[in-house]
């Protein structure tokens, strides 16, 4: 009851203007989730999860310093306890402070924003996805060597409130979508899996067309024979050749190679204790040769249906694409207004927290790589001998964000220009720069896909966010591939 008195703007600003608190600023951020999630295992119904969860983030500045407070009991007299644990913190870290913030960082901002839905998620009944789910998971069994099948669907709703003593107004509603189905196949001592992506793959913002639309039949019958046909496959062999990805695996690359080594608090030191440096120095933004000059990265948080799009960030910034890196040079990081404000460094519109209880920091959100002039075939037929590889299966990248090693799901060899033969466990190693410096052709409009991933994470305490990659085919030359587990 009390959740649904909040659900009015008005009453937000009411408690905020009632806040027995003096501060230089005060923001309130009110959050709701709904979360379901449906999964089946041999066409055996497994999960029905299904939570709410709401509750505010109180954030001050007082002396130029930052402080938060966050409560789920959402009554008048809850909300102020946090807004005094706010003040108390800012006013007993204020003489520790690193920079003196301002009401700069946190301009009045007023809109809505919501997601493009194609089709509500109340469309399919809770029987109606089970059944879904049950089929997919019949029709992945396309012989007696599939040992195992799986699918499963999360659904996300978020309403977020935001208000702040300066008259900021912004009310966001995000419907996401993440689905995933795969098979497991066996031969005496070979197993292989084969999924749709993965769970960091097929994540929208939209509803069930996502899921249940014309392709979903003949992608389910693909993934099991491709299974099957990874069985008796050729190990990839170990060489130094040109390494063609499809977007599902171009999404983790970017988000690992680009995407957190230019995260602005990264660069400044804040993830250090999380294993979080980058090998990027603020000294490289507007100097550094990130990539060949077909490299074009966009931060651009505005694609209706990507999975981390969004109208304005959890600062209250107005969210806006950006060019991260044109022609392969490096232009500007993921920071946000206090990162910014900081480092000196142009940033973009990227505070986000995950949740009520969480304060924003620098955050991917969608992270693109901008298609180029080729076709798939045209990618293909200029590549004497090399490897296709699509699906990550596994991924590791140290500490600097600069030696990376990723495996794959399914890939085939690429010989005199054409596809020939299929490849088993795949998989690939590089240096950052050197692979993005080697990025010798990329995909047009046509081969450009968007994917994403509920997962990242990032801070203490940790904080998991939705983030979204679009990308074309791209090819890379004299990348190290080599076979095995
Ligand atoms: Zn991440």
């Amino acid at each position: 009851m009390l959740a649904t008195v909040l659900l009015q703007p008005e009453n937000l600003d009411k408690i905020l203007a009632d806040l027995p608190i003096e501060a230089d600023w005060i923001g309130l951020r009110w959050v709701k989730v709904i979360d379901r999630t449906r999964s089946a295992r041999d066409g055996v119904p497994q999960t029905n999860g299904n939570s709410i969860n709401s509750g505010v983030m109180v954030e001050v500045i007082v002396n130029g310093q930052i402080g938060y407070g966050s409560t789920n009991l959402l009554t008048p007299a809850g909300i102020a306890a946090a807004a005094q644990a706010a003040h108390q913190q800012a006013s007993a870290t204020a003489k520790y402070h690193l920079h003196t913030w301002s009401i700069t960082q946190r301009p009045k901002t007023t809109g809505n924003y919501k997601s493009a839905q194609a089709n509500s998620l109340d469309s399919l009944s809770v029987a109606a996805i089970d059944e879904l789910l049950i089929k997919i998971c019949r029709s992945l069994k396309v012989s007696d060597q599939i040992v195992q099948t799986r699918a499963m669907v999360n659904t996300k709703e978020i309403e977020t409130f935001y208000v702040s003593s300066n008259g900021s107004s912004i009310y966001q509603q995000v419907q996401l979508l993440v689905s995933d189905y795969g098979a497991t196949a066996q031969a005496g001592s070979i197993t292989q899996t084969r999924s749709n992506g993965g769970m960091s793959s097929h994540c929208y913002q939209g509803g069930w067309d996502y899921l249940d639309n014309s392709s979903l039949w003949a992608r389910v019958q693909q993934i099991g024979s491709q299974a099957v046909e990874l069985l008796t496959a050729q190990e990839c062999p170990n060489t130094t050749t040109t390494l063609v990805l499809d977007p599902d695996q171009m999404l983790l690359q970017i988000h690992e190679s680009i995407g957190h080594p230019l995260e602005i608090d990264r660069i400044l030191g804040d993830e250090r204790n999380y294993a979080g440096g980058s090998f990027v120095k603020p000294s490289d933004f507007g100097n550094l040769t990130y990539g060949s000059p077909l490299m074009n990265v966009t931060f651009d948080p505005t694609v209706s249906d990507e999975f981390a799009s969004y109208g304005f960030d959890d600062s209250g910034t107005v969210a806006k694409r950006e060019y991260l890196i044109q022609n392969g040079q490096l232009l500007r990081g993921l920071g946000g207004a206090d990162s910014q404000a900081r480092s000196g460094l142009p940033g973009v519109s990227c505070s986000r927290a995950c949740d009520w209880n969480r304060p924003p920091i620098d955050r991917m959100a969608n992270i693109n790589l901008e298609p180029g002039e080729s076709s798939f075939v045209e990618i293909i037929s200029q590549v004497e001998s090399g490897v296709y590889m699509e699906s990550n299966r596994s991924w590791s990248i140290d500490d600097q964000r600069h030696k990376f090693q990723f495996g794959c799901e399914y890939a085939q060899r690429i010989e005199n220009g054409k596809l020939t033969e299929t490849l088993r466990n795949p998989n690939y190693r590089d240096i950052t720069p050197k692979f993005w410096g080697n990025l010798v052709a990329v995909g047009n409009a046509e081969t450009w896909k968007t994917y994403g991933s509920p997962y990242c994470g990032k801070g203490e305490p940790n904080q998991l966010i939705w983030v979204g990659h679009g990308s074309p085919v791209a090819a890379f030359a004299n990348v190290e591939v080599f076979g095995g587990n």
